[in-house]
């Protein structure tokens, strides 16, 4: 069994979905579990859609609902066209789906109050929309394709937009409802990142987070391999839209793809490798568009050679300067301050501190009023949002001589701000001005990678 999980692009049109039909349909023995994401920019969409309903604007709600529905139909008749009878079965659950949403919506747009529970069910909308069509158009081919609501299988906590899975509860629930559902099916189709919680409320896993359901499902099933299938051809020494001469990495490490990941690679949720780890399932990372690419394989690291693999960058941080006299000899002021963070369920990503200041970077985006507030009781405070982050990662990185002269050497004009050596020895990040972050991670992808076209 494999799982195979694509994301928005990979589902983006009439094309695209075409393409994923007969990519799977290449891989029917393997018996697939399919994953998908929203139809590209659909979430986004969605995300408009309740903001506009929060703010009681309803004729821009209006507006965006008719654009949601008419994308959906329209991608269905079209790729439906020769069977009539699954067309208008499938046209017909796309209304239900976008009637009960047009409800919903309109009573939030009536209150003019938007909890995040109801975020979360109305972002929800738009993997249901796109397993319907995926999931017709595979049976109107001739691929026995059974859709299952995979809220039922991810099972959550109440943290409704970042929810946290429930791994016992989905090693029981995913095996159990496929086997009992789906027997006589070539194909299984399901939903990436919504989930509930247990109460059966409706969570999601965070933006992007269809490649963690994908894993998780994968972990629940025992599955052989995890296929993500994304608009690369696989994962790049860096962001290939940022750095034009980037390459394709035939193999990484898990512990490699989970640092990649969690400082800013795109291409995976960072959350994907944990339940793969688990398991020893091996991750493939595989561009849509170009299958006949061998991608990236992403295994235990026994099959991995050292070495710098790739740069990665978060240009959406803060970064938090705590000041204070009484830091001096003070035990305990490095665990209050933490556990301020901790507490409010802010995560930090890099740390640095001085006799008397302790500098933190965090993700941009989380609600740190709390934090601020709480930290000003005792010490003098600095948020400073003009800075990015830029990680290196490679496997036994810093076992090599030189290896950080080769880092900074083609950074010598630029002020280095915060620099983190990660304690597992594959990642050093560092901190610098938002406008030298360009410049430095193609300076520092040239000293390693050259600046010629990839293989
Ligand atoms: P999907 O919709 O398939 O989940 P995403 O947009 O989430 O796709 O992720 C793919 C994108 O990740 C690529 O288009 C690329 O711009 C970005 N990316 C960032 N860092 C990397 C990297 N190191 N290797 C490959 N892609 C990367
Ligand atoms: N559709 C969701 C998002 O855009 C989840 C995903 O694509 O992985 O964030
Ligand atoms: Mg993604």
């Amino acid at each position: 069994m494999i799982v195979m999980k694509f994301g928005g692009t990979s589902v983006g049109g009439c094309e695209e979905i075409s393409r994923v039909v007969s990519i799977v349909r290449q891989k029917l023995d393997r018996k697939p579990v399919v994953v998908t994401s929203a139809m590209s920019k659909m979430t986004d969409l969605l995300y408009r859609i309740a903001d506009s309903a929060e703010n009681r604007q309803e004729e821009e709600m209006e507006n965006l609902l008719n654009e949601l529905r008419r994308h959906h139909v329209e991608v269905a008749e079209h790729l439906l066209v020769n069977n009539v009878d699954i067309m208008l079965e499938t046209t017909s659950r796309l209304n239900e789906i976008c009637d009960e949403l047009e409800s919903f919506t309109k009573a939030i747009c009536v209150l003019g109050e938007l909890s995040e529970r109801s975020r979360a069910l109305i972002i929800s909308n738009g993997e249901l929309l796109s397993s319907t069509i995926l999931a017709s158009t595979m049976n109107a081919s001739g691929i026995r394709a059974v859709l299952v609501d995979a809220r039922r299988m991810i099972v959550t906590n109440s943290n409704h937009l970042k929810a946290e899975p429930n791994i016992a509860e989905i090693e029981s629930r995913v095996p159990r409802m496929l086997e009992s559902e789906c027997q006589g099916a070539d194909v299984i189709v399901t939903q990436g990142f919504i989930a509930s919680s247990t109460d059966g409320e409706p969570t999601v896993l965070g933006r992007g987070g269809s490649d963690y359901s994908a894993s998780l499902i994968a972990m629940a099933l025992n599955a052989e391999a995890i296929e993500i299938w994304t608009d690369v051809d696989g994962v790049m020494t860096a962001d290939p839209n940022k750095v034009k001469t980037a390459r394709r990495l035939d193999r990484i490490s898990f512990e490699e793809a989970a640092e990649m990941a969690h400082f800013g690679a795109k291409v995976l949720h960072p959350l994907t490798i944990e339940p793969a780890i688990k398991k020893n399932i091996p991750i493939y990372v595989l561009n849509s568009k170009n299958p006949a690419c061998e991608g990236t394989s992403i295994l235990n690291n026994v099959h991995i050679s050292d070495g710098v693999k790739s740069i990665s960058y978060k240009e959406n941080i803060l970064v938090i300067n705590i000041f204070s006299t009484k830091m001096i000899n003070a035990s305990g002021f490095l665990g209050k301050v933490f556990d301020i963070f901790s507490d409010n369920k802010v995560s930090v990503d890099l740390i640095s501190t001085s006799e008397a200041n302790i500098s933190v970077t965090i993700d941009d985006g989380q609600n740190i009023s709390k934090v601020l507030e709480e930290l000003s009781s005792f010490a003098t405070i600095e948020v400073d949002r003009g800075k990015a982050q830029i990680s290196v990662v490679g496997q036994n990185l810093i076992n090599h001589p030189g290896m950080l002269d080769k880092i900074f050497a083609p950074l010598d004009k630029e002020r280095i701000f915060m620099v983190s050596q990660g304690a597992s020895l594959i990642n050093l990040s560092f901190v610098v001005d938002k406008e030298a972050m360009d410049s430095s991670i193609e300076a520092i992808h040239n000293a390693f990678f050259g600046t010629g076209k990839g293989k």
